[in-house]
């Protein structure tokens, strides 16, 4: 059967395109998801015009049409989560549940900022001068560009989409190449909730063109980025040349922080989880693991024999822990940082194998190094595989300092009992997000969310304190 093909969506219309790209179930390499359109510089163009002419209405819309459209939205996906989910499993190789759970995830997110569209408030403050009244109130942007990644491929399109649409911005909307399916399905559900024609428009097609064309454009008034290191400074500079605002979240080297009064069963399962689960690749993905003496040589057997048990296979096949990685260049990457580690000294204490399922697809075990040291590549470099380090530590302090010691600073997490380091782990670590005896990735959807250091750059994302960045102050005077 020939795979369907799907198009941009620019203006409320579909627009083909003859250049395609590939979408492939990294779980099974012979089932093709789909081919999608590749946008031409014209697509782009014509995009960015029909969102700056919606722009006027869709901003003087009232609070209670964009909580309908929203909600609508919302409602939809939520009902539509398991196809959905099955679609983001299918193309990206993360087990189904967690496929189902982020769509739902993308669900709620829609609701919750249904909610934020009628919270739009203002402030008025007394003035200096006799007589004269000061506002200040919040106003839509304009034209947002938004580009993800493919990690979560629905959850983070939602959580940019859903507050640019709340307070009053219109969408170019490009999602990561490798995993366009879910993203293209979320668009066309937001749409369909009833957007006026222009407002929500979705190109395809690679970063190094379509994404480096967004972020220089003059007129797009605002860009939201989530993706690498490698890529987000130059999406800054970019913006700030064209004089856009501009918002990034990228990769984290997050710590977790095993203490010797640690609940042993407790510190491996949220070790697992935060290394390994979604095949590592988790911006909030633990990959230094961080044990004090005492505990060591118990913890990492324990987590050996834990690896032991985790089903890797098919992310569509019950009963699967961990699906394949999403593919080829994130395996070979993979492979090339287990030989750097080993070249450096580290012991591949478990895993990192390729492993052969039923059917042909990028598996790999999770792997574990251990006696690693700080100044290690694998301990320094953002990974994005199933693959962490054991960094052993005399006592709290130099835990600490171990999880701060990196330009990074998205999560960081510490297992113990002891409410004297939980609260003091809280206070001086130095990311954007901090676990107690939870794994380093796993949030709420209605509280903020964002990084530290070179993991983040610009105003938060998510919760109330999204209006941050997609709304902007004006302050009015009136004399008497
Ligand atoms: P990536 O940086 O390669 O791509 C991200 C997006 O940017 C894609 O849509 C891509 O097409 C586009 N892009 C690529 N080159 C571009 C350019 N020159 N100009 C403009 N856009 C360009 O990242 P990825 O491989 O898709 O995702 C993995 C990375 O994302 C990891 O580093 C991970 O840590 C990070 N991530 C961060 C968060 C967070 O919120 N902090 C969440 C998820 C993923």
């Amino acid at each position: 059967m020939t795979p369907a093909t799907f198009p941009n969506l620019i203006d409320g219309r579909t627009v083909d395109s003859s250049d395609l790209n590939t979408d492939i179930n990294p779980s099974n390499l012979s089932d093709v998801v789909g081919r999608f359109a590749r946008a031409s510089r014209a697509d782009l163009d014509e995009a960015i015009g029909s969102a700056r002419r919606a722009f006027t209405s869709w901003s003087h819309s009232t609070p209670q049409h964009r909580f309908d459209v929203l909600d609508r939205a919302g409602t939809e996906i939520l009902a539509r989560k398991d196809e959905l989910g099955h679609l983001l499993s299918r193309e990206q190789g993360k087990p189904l549940a967690d496929g189902i759970g982020e769509a739902a995830r993308a669900g709620a997110i829609f609701k919750f900022f249904a909610g934020e569209a009628l919270r739009v408030g203002g402030e008025k403050i007394a003035s200096v001068r006799p007589g004269i009244e000061v506002e200040v109130t919040r106003e839509p942007l304009g034209v947002v560009g938004l580009i993800t990644p493919w990690n979560f491929p629905l959850a983070i399109p939602a959580w940019k989409m859903a507050p640019a649409l709340a307070f009053g911005n219109t969408i170019v909307f490009k999602p990561a190449e490798l995993v366009p399916a879910s993203p293209w399905t979320l668009a066309d559900i937001v749409q369909k909730a009833g957007l006026p024609p222009g407002v929500l428009n979705l190109v395809l097609g690679p970063g190094s063109t379509l994404g480096a064309a967004m972020a220089s454009s003059p007129d797009i008034d605002a860009v939201s980025f989530t993706g690498s290191q490698d890529v987000g400074p130059s999406v800054a500079a970019a913006a700030v040349k064209a004089g856009t605002r501009v918002q990034l979240e990228m990769g984290g080297k997050n710590p977790l922080v095993v203490l010797d009064d640690a609940d042993l069963p407790t510190a491996v399962s949220v070790a697992v989880n935060g290394a390994f689960f979604q095949a590592g690749q988790r911006c909030t993905a633990s990959s230094r693991i961080i044990v004090t003496e005492g505990i060591h040589k118990r913890f990492v057997d324990a987590m050996i024999e834990r690896m032991k048990t985790l089903v890797i296979d098919d992310a569509l096949k019950p009963g699967t822990d961990i699906g394949p990685v999403v593919d080829a260049r994130q395996l070979e990457k993979n492979v090339e940082y287990l030989g750097i580690g080993r070249a450096e000294g580290a012991t591949l204490a478990y895993g990192g194998d390729r492993l052969r399922r039923d059917t042909d697809g990028y598996y790999m075990a999770p792997a574990l190094f251990t006696e690693t040291t700080p100044a290690m590549r694998i301990n320094r470099e953002e990974i994005f595989g199933p693959i962490a380090s054991v960094i052993i530590v005399k006592d709290y302090d130099a835990a600490l300092a171990m999880a701060n010691d990196t330009p990074y600073g998205l999560s960081a997490g510490i297992v113990t009992t002891s409410l004297k380091y939980a609260s003091h782990f809280k206070r001086h670590s130095t990311s954007g997000l901090v676990m107690v005896n939870l794994p380093t990735a796993g949030l709420d959807y209605h509280v903020p969310f964002g990084g530290r250091k070179k993991s983040s750059y610009g105003p938060r994302e998510q919760g109330s304190y999204a209006k941050e960045f997609y709304t902007i102050v004006k302050t009015a005077y009136t004399a008497p």
